[in-house]
């Protein structure tokens, strides 16, 4: 890895025994919970290659932030119905 990451939704990764993990932004606002959106991977080789394909690249096509982005998206438009 060691490029930096691109996508604004990203908030951490994190490796510990077997969980290897990225952490970001949740899917929606106002959910009730305070709760985060959290990836596993079943190998740091498989988190660094989406980590390099998505998160330091083109992370406009990673489905995650497709889903997170529709939360602004729907937000601009306020009440519009
Ligand atoms: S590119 Fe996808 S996986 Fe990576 S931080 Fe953004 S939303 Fe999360």
């Amino acid at each position: 890895m060691g490029e930096t990451i691109k996508c604004p939704f990203y908030i951490s990764h994190n490796q510990k025994q077997r969980n290897v993990t990225i952490l970001c932004e949740n899917i929606e606002n106002n959910m009730g919970f305070e709760v985060k959106n959290m990836l596993w991977f079943n190998s740091l080789e498989e988190r660094k290659d989406w980590m390099e394909l998505f998160c330091e690249d083109r992370y406009k096509e990673c489905p995650y932030y497709k889903t997170v982005y529709k939360k602004y998206k729907e937000r601009k438009h306020g009440n519009c119905k």
